[in-house]
């Protein structure tokens, strides 16, 4: 029997999974290999079940074909733990871990899962309602299925908390920041794994000046010295910064209150519009989803797709004064990995700053995609946040 940890992500509309021998030697890419991973998307329309083992055979079949735009979280939550149940090949799960969005600021790193500890992260949900409801319920759902498996939190909030007071306050008045309404910042398990990837990629230089732009559905970007965190653009919840795939970021706060006041309309309805009917879906009046607007001959499509990639410019440019200058951009998560277009649009408004691409090497998606001679290194590097909870569950569940 090999000892495995099992790595839930549960988002929105997916629910990703992977099962990790117990050892993981991070110097070893194949030893990344989960023994078993995948993911169910599509969660509230039609969910379907994509799943591959260690030697990339496909398992799915017609899995899901029970479910429908109904079926909750929950549900496929518990359907998923008697599935992995029965591709079970030799391997005893001794631990689980969790990507947990936001830990606000009692939580710093990963962190063994009690009743009162969820309970804790439950009041957190009004700071991201798009995740954290669903983070906690594949948390209950274990909880339900096997109550003596140690389950373990991984924070997105917690790798920011290298900033500076200074880069993570926001000027209200001071009572306010007292109470915890800071900057907290997002998508940190995607950023721990892209720093760990850095000085394979960069040397030396990997301690220097980065950016990485974690360009996904969701989206943001970290400024990194020394490999930490000095600024981001999300802040207090996953709804600041960068346009995304459904979500406004960075708003005059003005706008709310003008709704509030002038539209007459309710707190629910401006969330709902903030969060799930604005980005490129509010703007475009056609999708969220990137591949498709760039499919698409409507000029609305053209204007979401040229906004998406300004505002990317304008906050990384905005980047480059907390770090003193740049060194090198990292491009991550669905589109910056997968859409050269949507790279060369955002730096072809970065020229100024010494970046220059390399365009062959950037529609071959190379690692690196810049030109030998720029001033700038600009690099491809695909994310994994599974494996940054595997180890941390790993590390935990050694130290217990
Ligand atoms: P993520 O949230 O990281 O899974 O990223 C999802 C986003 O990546 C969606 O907007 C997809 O349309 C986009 N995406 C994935 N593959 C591509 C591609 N080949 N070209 C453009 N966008 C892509």
């Amino acid at each position: 029997m090999i000892d495995a940890v099992l790595v839930i992500n549960a988002g929105s509309s997916s629910i990703k999974f992977a099962l990790y021998s117990l050892v993981i030697n991070k110097t070893s890419n194949a030893k990344e290999k989960p023994l078993l991973g995948g993911k169910i998307v599509d969660i509230g329309q039609c969910p379907k079940l994509y799943a591959l083992d260690a030697n990339d055979i496909d398992l799915t079949k017609n899995d899901l074909d029970v479910f429908n735009d109904q079926t909750t979280h929950e549900d496929l939550i518990q359907w998923l733990l008697d599935w992995i149940s029965c591709h079970n090949h030799g391997y005893t799960i001794k631990g689980v871990g969790h990507r947990v969005v936001h830990g606000g600021r009692d939580f710093l790193t990963a962190t063994k899962l009690t009743i009162s500890v969820v309970t804790q992260l439950k009041e957190l949900i009004p700071l991201a309602p798009l995740h954290q409801p669903h983070n906690l319920s594949a948390i209950e759902a274990i909880f339900n299925w096997a109550p003596k498996l140690p389950q373990i939190a991984c924070f997105d909030t917690s790798f920011h908390h290298t900033q500076s007071t200074l880069a993570q306050l926001f000027a209200l008045p001071r009572e306010y920041s007292d109470k915890g309404i800071i900057r907290y910042g997002f998508h940190g398990l995607s950023y721990q794994y892209i720093t760990s990837c850095l000085p394979e990629y960069l040397g030396t230089l990997s301690e220097g000046r980065v950016i990485v732009a974690h360009l996904g559905n969701g989206a943001s970007m970290c400024a990194l010295k020394h490999r930490q965190s000095v600024a981001t653009t999300m802040g207090f919840t996953a709804l600041d910064g960068l346009m995304m795939g459904q979500r406004c970021g960075s708003l005059d706060a003005g706008v709310v209150i003008h709704l509030l006041r002038c539209y007459k309309m309710s707190i629910e309805e401006v969330e709902h519009m903030l969060y799930h009917k604005s980005g490129l879906l509010g703007v475009s009046g056609i999708s969220n989803n990137m591949q498709v607007l760039q499919q698409s001959n409507d000029p609305h499509a053209q204007q979401a797709i040229d906004l998406f990639c300004y505002r990317s410019a304008r906050e990384l440019a905005s980047l480059v004064s907390t770090l003193n200058g740049l060194d090198a951009i990292v491009f991550t998560a669905g589109i910056g990995e997968n859409s050269a277009q949507i790279r060369e649009q955002i730096c072809a408004q970065l020229t100024w700053l010494g970046v220059t691409l390399d365009l062959k090497e950037n529609r071959k998606h190379n690692t690196v995609i810049s030109q030998v001679n720029s001033n700038i290194k600009v690099l491809v590097i695909p994310t994994n946040e599974e494996v940054v909870i595997a180890e941390a569950t790993q590390k935990l569940l050694a130290s217990q």
